[in-house]
């Protein structure tokens, strides 16, 4: 039954978690040093547990064009990239600073969610996390010195993770799992959502027509500008207007009118390969000093400074091309560790807040890489967006509680530390 749920998304993570073992606590236990933050200190640490970590299979996420036009809606619990979230809790969004980028103020962008349910407990039968960002480099880059201060409270952040989870029996969907041929539906409707964005609550609306909502002013104003001002009429007119006209305004109230969302994609979970996982440091090895080197890998590697980001980034090359159009990792796993693809800019356990909501510790959970830019269509020029990888950590508990939305951590690694630290 249980599988049914998240049948082809990732089927190996409720499984994973059940293969806890004890050595891996006590793994775990031991990490728990100091707030020193030297990174250095924690590198004989991951190498360790990189070995203990390659047994479990990592699921690799990546983007397909969804099959069905209903294969992204929420009551069918996709894992997807782009468009507009397909909120679990479809009421109970995050409202407020949450849903703004705290450096430039404006709404976050959508980028991905991962249906991750937890078997281990009835709460987190269905749990999905959902990544957001500014699609503003300045504002990143900025992002990135804020992610080292050590107090939670005085970072301003432009990539925010959210947490969702439901029990199997809750009031927004039925409990027996989803048939997938196009016919099923929610149990209740959701939250009116901004008719710009689609992606945060419209709490607010149009004062001319009261008809399309909005999440924020800066949605509305561009909005306005970009063609509502012609098109909105006060309620009192347009109710008088002809049926056609009518029924326009009422779709555009669900349609998104931002043409700046990225595009929308299913994300495929599927294992990595084991049997290529095992020797990574004699690839490693092999690859830098063999000439499957290629030119333009020499390229980028000659761009780091320093030897440690040099093999680092070797090693991650090698372990992403297995199969280049992943873009995103998936590992629930005591002591998981991301893949890191320099060896500078990684946190230390205290630079990883603990929950804001139990104060339980934050684990690694998954990383997003960015080769998802290019399925976004994002350029490839100095001023775009752009990172080594984004990982995200979440409450070792998964706790509940009466927030649906909980604020989770995520760490972002910039394409080349040295220099971005300089600016
Ligand atoms: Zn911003
Ligand atoms: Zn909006
Ligand atoms: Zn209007
Ligand atoms: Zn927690």
């Amino acid at each position: 039954m249980e599988e049914e749920f998240n049948a082809g998304r990732i089927k190996g993570a409720a499984k994973r978690t059940l293969q806890i073992t004890p050595l891996d606590e006590e793994d775990q236990e031991e990490v728990q040093i100091d707030d020193s933050g030297d990174v250095d200190s924690y590198d004989d640490d991951d190498e360790t547990e990189e070995e203990d970590e390659d047994k479990e299979p990592v699921g690799l996420g990546v983007l397909e064009k969804p099959e069905n036009s209903w294969s992204l809606l929420r009551e069918l619990f996709p894992s997807k990239a782009g468009g507009t979230p397909a909120w679990l809790d479809p009421i109970n969004l995050p409202t407020g600073k949450s849903c703004l980028c705290d450096i430039c103020g404006e709404p976050l962008q959508f980028m991905l969610q991962v249906y991750a349910p937890l078997t281990e407990k009835d709460s987190t039968f269905h749990r999905t996390l959902f990544l957001f960002m500014c699609t503003s480099m300045t504002c990143l880059l900025k992002d990135q010195h804020e992610q080292w201060k050590r107090n939670q409270d005085k970072q301003s952040r432009s990539v925010k993770v959210f947490r969702c989870q439901l029990p199997r029996d809750n009031s927004f969907y039925s409990s027996e799992p989803p048939r997938n041929n196009g016919k099923d539906k929610p149990s209740s409707p959701g939250a009116v959502l901004c008719g710009w964005c689609g992606t945060w609550k419209g709490d607010k609306v149009c004062g001319g027509c009261r008809r399309v909502h909005y999440c924020s002013e800066k949605h509305q104003t561009v909005h306005w500008k970009s063609g509502h001002k012609q098109r909105c009429l006060p309620s009192s007119i347009s109710q008088d207007a002809s049926e056609p006209s009518n029924s326009k305004t009422l779709r555009e109230v669900q349609e998104v009118a931002s043409k700046s969302l990225w595009p929308e994609y299913e994300i495929a979970i599927t294992d990595e390969c084991e049997d290529n996982v095992s020797d990574d440091n004699g690839l490693v090895n092999s690859l830098i000093s063999s000439s499957r080197v290629d030119e333009s890998i020499e390229a980028l590697m000659d761009s780091f400074e320093g030897g440690d980001d040099k093999k680092s980034w070797a090693s991650f090359q090698e372990r992403i091309s297995r199969t280049p159009e992943q873009v995103l990792r998936y590992y629930r796993d005591a002591g998981a560790k991301p893949l890191w693809p320099t060896s500078s800019g990684q946190p230390s356990k205290a630079d990883i807040p603990k929950c804001t909501y139990c104060g339980d510790h934050r684990a690694f959970e998954f990383q997003v890489l960015p080769q998802i830019l290019y399925y976004f269509g994002v350029e490839n020029d100095v001023h775009s967006l752009d990172w080594a990888t984004i990982a995200v950590y979440t409450c070792e508990s998964s706790c509940d509680g009466h927030i649906a939305y909980k604020e989770e951590f995520a760490w972002v690694q910039i394409a080349s530390q040295s220099s971005t630290t300089q600016r």
